[in-house]
């Protein structure tokens, strides 16, 4: 089996690289704390606001926000592997890059959604100009998803909504929520549940925040009066909705911060081999070697994983138990990269970056807070488990 790219994908991966060197603050990389794999860290892009805007902007003029998609709805028409090189780069240099809206939303509706509505709405997120959040948990509602209660009625065109949902990741900072309703409480559960995009200014949605463990505005509950949508706005068709969310629940998993968990492994062994114990670098002590090498380990299975589904992707295949493995290796190495950081650092770890004993930012320390996250969020490990044993080992349900 032959790993090495093309040299169409080599060109493309150093006018990439040209372009983050060029685009980026020379701090940037630095001063971002964005744990691989998190997200409650990522709520420190609001803090870098016009810059985020700014880069965000370039990438849509070059067509980069929306690599694989066709040219006619405003993507630049390469192929799934050059995405995956464009967003290994990208999180390698923890660039702001594909969203909700990108990476979720218009995927599902180029797959699922009507040509009036890839027409809507292609265009618009390809340029940037939109951004969507998942509106799909409630408060009695997440692993199971089926059970969701927040109800839409048909009105004429519009559906009237009525509901609540919470741990709306960057609701406050979206235009609009990718949401799942129930439009048919007489069906079975999985067979009453539509597909919606619902604009934030509507009247009737108010947005609440919730602060995350690691003190930031990541994710808020955010509540639906009355909230009235034109149907146009749902996607696909009416009650198709639960198979629509398993095609975007795919897609979610597949959008991993592959090159951050790269670049913050090196930090950590940079420091390893510049921090001295007892006279001796701490590269030095076969304990450390040990714990950093099973970090290389995982590092390099979650590539080949990686690279595996972008081929995937480029041959027509549809990644489902791959991207539920990919999802299971990457959020459990976020959470053993952060503890390895930790038993490295020793106490500097623990100290937050306001401290001048702080170390690489304080990100190990933000990380180990956030990367819990990452096994809860797109569905937990144990779901991950549950569906690669059911559609991958053919093992029964319950
Ligand atoms: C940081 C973060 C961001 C999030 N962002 C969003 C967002 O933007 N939009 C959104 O809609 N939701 C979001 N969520 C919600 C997330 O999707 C849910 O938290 C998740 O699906 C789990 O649901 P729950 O929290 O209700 O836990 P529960 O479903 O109550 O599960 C509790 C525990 O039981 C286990 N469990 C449940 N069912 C089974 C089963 N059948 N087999 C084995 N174990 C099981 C779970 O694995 C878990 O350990 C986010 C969550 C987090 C932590």
């Amino acid at each position: 089996m032959d790993f090495t790219f093309s040299e169409r994908e080599k060109a493309f991966r150093k006018e990439v690289e040209d372009f983050v060197d060029e685009e980026l603050p020379a701090d940037w990389v630095e001063k971002n704390i964005y744990w691989p794999g998190g997200y409650g860290t990522l709520a420190q892009f609001e803090e870098f606001g016009p810059q985020v805007e700014q880069f965000t902007c370039r990438l849509a003029e070059k067509g980069w926000l929306t690599i694989s998609w066709p040219k006619e709805y405003g993507g630049a028409g390469l192929s799934h592997m050059e995405q995956a090189i464009f967003h290994e780069r990208m999180s390698y240099h923890r660039a702001p890059g594909a969203g909700i809206a990108t990476g979720i939303g218009g995927p599902t509706i180029m797959r699922v959604g009507s040509e009036e509505m890839k027409k809507e709405w292609l265009p618009r997120i390809a340029k940037g100009e939109i951004r969507f959040w998942l509106a799909y948990s409630e408060p009695n509602t997440g692993s199971d998803l089926a059970s969701m209660q927040t109800r839409a009625v048909e009105d004429g065109d519009d559906l009237i909504i009525n509901g609540q949902k919470i741990w709306g990741t960057a609701a406050h900072v979206s235009h609009c929520a990718w949401m799942a309703v129930r439009t048919d409480p007489t069906a079975p559960p999985h067979k009453g549940i539509s597909l919606v995009i619902v604009n934030n200014t509507s009247p009737g949605v108010t947005i609440r925040p919730l602060i995350n463990i690691c003190g930031f505005h990541s994710f808020n509950e955010v509540f639906f009066d009355n909230v009235r949508v034109p149907k146009k706005n749902v996607v696909g068709e009416m009650n198709k909705g639960w198979y629509y969310l398993m095609v975007a629940l795919d897609f979610e998993r597949l959008v991993i911060p592959i090159g951050g968990f790269r670049r913050t492994f090196e930090e950590i062994v940079r420091y390893a081999r510049e921090t001295k114990h007892n006279g001796q670098a701490l590269s030095q002590q076969p304990l450390i070697q040990n714990k950093l090498v099973n970090i290389a380990i995982q590092i390099e299975i979650a590539y080949m994983f990686f690279w595996h589904i972008a081929w995937m992707l480029d041959k027509g295949l549809v990644p489902n138990i791959e991207a539920s493995v990919l999802k299971l290796v990457t959020t459990e190495l976020s959470q053993k990269l952060a503890n390895t950081g930790m038993q490295v650092m020793g106490h500097y770890g623990q100290v937050e970056n306001i401290s001048k004993w702080s170390c690489l930012q304080g990100r190990v320390c933000l990380g180990y807070l956030d990367c819990i996250s990452a096994l809860v969020g797109a569905g937990t490990s144990e779901i991950q488990r549950n569906i690669i044993a059911m559609r991958g080992l053919g093992l029964p349900r319950k």
